[in-house]
């Protein structure tokens, strides 16, 4: 039975952050992955599905110690397009202090994981693939600096010792579920069940004709297809290769749609949501109707998990405290720190990864809690805020936000003045926006709170 100070389980941008920072601070640590095929992968590896764009000031938010490197990056973009029934917007700008001198870039990202671990094997960690974990107990121990022992089993009944337990095993939370639950009476399994607090997310790498392919800007149709934060996308990458995805909430019940009709990816025929390869044909049916989707838009087969096609949960709840009196923390996709507005999620997951392994490593992740509100909080208070505002909109409420936003944008930019010069709507919008914020204060957007566990 080997013994680490920290053992992390999951080697994605969360994971493999947390070993990379563990190991900075001068800890033994380990990080295990269960290993994942990929065909744009050699080997095993991370889950690594991703739509892989990253805005200006994620960048900064990850704080690393160094830029990413150019064979991560594909592209940079200029911005971001939202379509909405009728009405759109381009958005030059994330209108946030950014120290990355475009919007963003689209990224590689199975090489962007193989990039973070790379870095945490030369910090020293020791990064396991291809055996997942089974199950962890945990022991109070006067002799671990945490005061808990924490064992890991391994799938072949391998046993790992560590003081210091990171959870990064992302949104199936296939650990984290039921090592919270030894520490709370908290409803965990019904506020973080796969079903209820996740998205499920589709994509496909597809070629597209060089007349059609925009470099330029990632573009998300909003207000197309049922179901609260549910849409397509198009991220373009490298050549003329696009990713085409959507993500919308898992078991929809489409008799609970209202107006089904107004959504323009449904079908009267459809008695059931349609699945994401028949979501993204109507997409790409529906903007290029003199096009064949077959012959025209291949897929690139090399790319994705397998046939250039890959599907994966995405968090799409509030984040969560951990209960880091007893050792733990909880980072990235796992703790609920994935945006469910947007999705974006690497950023946070690099940068609360990087927090829980830089104090494990100090002997201090009782500060955990209060750390990764410090670096987030406010990221995580606005996509909270977005993503409420928009439940329940209707196509009809998409357009016309999309519309107000153009207005505001027309007039010079995203903020109170242009809200306010953009007329009634763009002060209404305004004042919802802020409402939501003032509700979450004080913390109050928190899914689990530290005072919730026993340890
Ligand atoms: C289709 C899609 C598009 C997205 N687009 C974007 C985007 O454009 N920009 C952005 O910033 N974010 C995006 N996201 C979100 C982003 O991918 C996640 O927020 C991010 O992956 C979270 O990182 P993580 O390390 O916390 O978890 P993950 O990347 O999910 O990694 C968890 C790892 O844990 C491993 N694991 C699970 N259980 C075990 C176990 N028991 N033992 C060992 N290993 C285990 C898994 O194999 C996996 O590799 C997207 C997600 C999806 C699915």
């Amino acid at each position: 039975m080997k013994r680490f100070d920290v053992a992390v389980v999951g080697g994605g941008p969360g994971g493999a952050s947390a070993g990379w920072a563990a190991a900075r601070g001068g800890a033994d640590a380990v990080v295990i992955e269960k290993g994942v095929p990929r065909a744009d992968r050699e080997g095993l590896g991370p889950d690594s599905t991703d739509a892989a764009g990253m805005l200006d000031y994620w960048v900064d938010m990850m704080a690393l110690p160094e830029g990413v490197p150019e064979h991560v990056i594909l592209r940079d973009i200029e911005g971001a397009a939202f379509r909405g029934p009728t009405e759109s917007v381009t958005l030059e700008s994330t209108s946030i202090p950014a120290s990355y001198p475009n919007f963003g870039f689209a990224f590689h990202r199975a090489r962007f994981d193989d990039w973070l671990r790379e870095e945490a094997e030369t910090a020293g960690t020791e990064y396991r693939v291809g055996l997942g974990v089974r199950d962890v107990t945990h022991e109070k121990s006067a002799g671990s600096e945490s005061g808990y022992t924490h064992t890991l089993t391994l799938r072949d009944g391998t046993e790992i010792v560590a003081d210091y337990l990171i959870l990064a095993d992302g949104p199936q939370r296939t650990i984290t579920t039921g090592v919270l639950e030894s520490f709370t009476d908290a409803p965990v399994a019904d506020l973080l069940g796969s079903r209820r607090a996740n998205h499920i997310a589709y994509q496909e790498h597809r070629e597209f004709p060089e007349e059609l392919f925009d470099p330029r800007y990632l573009a998300f149709w909003w207000g197309v297809i049922p179901g609260h934060t549910a849409y397509p996308w198009i991220f373009p990458n490298d050549g003329t290769v696009a990713r085409v995805g959507l993500t919308m909430p898992i078991d929809l019940d489409l008799d609970s749609v209202p107006d089904r009709e107004t959504y323009r990816l449904l079908r009267p025929e459809d008695d059931r949501v349609p699945p994401g390869r028949e979501y993204v044909r109507r997409l790409l049916d529906a903007e290029y109707p003199a096009y064949d989707v077959d012959r025209d838009f291949p897929l690139v087969e090399d790319r994705g998990k397998r046939g250039g096609v890959e599907s994966y949960p995405i968090s799409s709840t509030r984040p969560i405290d951990s209960p880091c009196g007893a050792g733990i923390a909880v980072v990235g996709g796992a703790m609920g720190a994935t945006s469910a507005f947007h999705e974006g999620g690497d950023h946070v997951a690099v940068r609360t990864g990087k927090i829980a392994g830089s104090l494990a490593s100090a002997g201090v992740l009782e500060a955990y809690n209060r750390e990764w509100k410090r670096a987030i909080g406010t990221e995580v208070i606005r996509n909270v805020a977005f993503a409420d505002l928009v439940r329940d909109f209707s196509p009809a409420d998409w357009d016309r936000s999309i519309g107000t936003v153009r207005r505001m944008v027309n007039r010079g930019g995203i903020g109170l003045r242009e809200a306010l010069s953009a007329g009634y709507d763009g002060a209404r919008l305004f004042a919802r926006y802020k409402r939501r914020k003032f509700d979450y204060r004080d913390d109050r957007y928190v899914g689990i709170a530290g005072s919730d566990y026993s340890v």
